[in-house]
């Protein structure tokens, strides 16, 4: 649970694929992120965006090494690493149950905690608060399979919520495109800004140049491959 200690992330000659036949959709990335730095990734639809978050958490077929902390993640026991690590994906999948047992599937925290979490991320703060039947949303509100009974932005509202509770040093958010509206995204990106520490590595892959003029670094993928990596000034 200690682990990692820093958000440090070294990439070294990372490739990727879908299947073992199938084409490279990731071509030998370099590129280190130091612990704390917020990171906006770019790049035009089908570049290799999610594909790169899927790898950091060798979701999909990998060759070459990632390294957390300088440990490399081939050593890391997958269970450790990724809930050590807090993934939002493009459009999150809940689990079918209640509110709270997808925040906190463990049932490890108290409810001030968790609605702590909630508020932080930003779901109180959503005009359309509630689930499908107008119900208010609330930890005991229930989740239908897959999380169909709320909007992907408070889905990934939600994820975010997760991670805060419980305190990763890494977070990859993957945003959502047409799916979430401009408010949505606003509300995510100022609970990053307001609720995250300092020590806390960001890596986001943003839709709207808006989202990121703030990053410390912008990458740019492009056909799988890191084209720009660098301050948002010098590009
Ligand atoms: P977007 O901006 O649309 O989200 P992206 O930059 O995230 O695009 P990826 O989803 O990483 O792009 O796709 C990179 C390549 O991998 C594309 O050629 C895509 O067709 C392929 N790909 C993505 N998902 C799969 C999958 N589940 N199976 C096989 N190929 C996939
Ligand atoms: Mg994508």
């Amino acid at each position: 649970a200690y682990w990692p200690a820093s958000g440090e992330v070294r990439v070294e000659n990372l490739s990727a694929r879908y299947s073992a036949d199938g084409p490279k959709v990731l071509k030998n990335v370099s590129f280190t992120i130091k612990s704390g730095e917020r990171i906006g990734v770019v790049g035009r639809t089908g570049s290799g965006k999610s594909s790169l978050t899927l790898s950091l958490l060798r979701c999909i077929l990998t060759e070459g090494n990632v390294y957390y902390d300088s440990l490399e993640t081939s050593k890391i026991n997958l269970d450790a690493l990724r809930s050590s690590i807090t993934i939002i994906p493009q459009v999150p999948e809940l689990l079918s149950g209640t509110l709270r047992q997808n925040l906190d599937p463990f049932d490890q925290y108290d409810d001030a905690l968790l609605n702590g979490a909630l508020r932080a991320a930003g779901l109180f703060s959503l005009q359309e608060q509630s689930d499908e039947d107008g119900g208010k949303l609330s930890l005991d509100s229930a989740i239908s399979s897959g999380g169909s009974n709320l909007s992907v932005g408070q889905r990934q509202i939600l994820a975010l919520a997760r991670a805060i509770v419980r305190g990763s040093k890494l977070l990859i958010l993957d945003e959502a495109t047409s799916a979430i509206d401009y408010k949505t995204d606003s509300i995510i990106q100022s609970s990053l800004r307001n609720e995250l520490k300092g020590d806390v590595t960001l890596i986001t892959v943003a839709h709207r140049l808006q989202t990121i003029m703030d990053a410390d670094k912008i990458m740019v993928l492009d056909a799988g491959e890191v084209l720009e990596f660098d301050s948002p000034k010098a590009l």
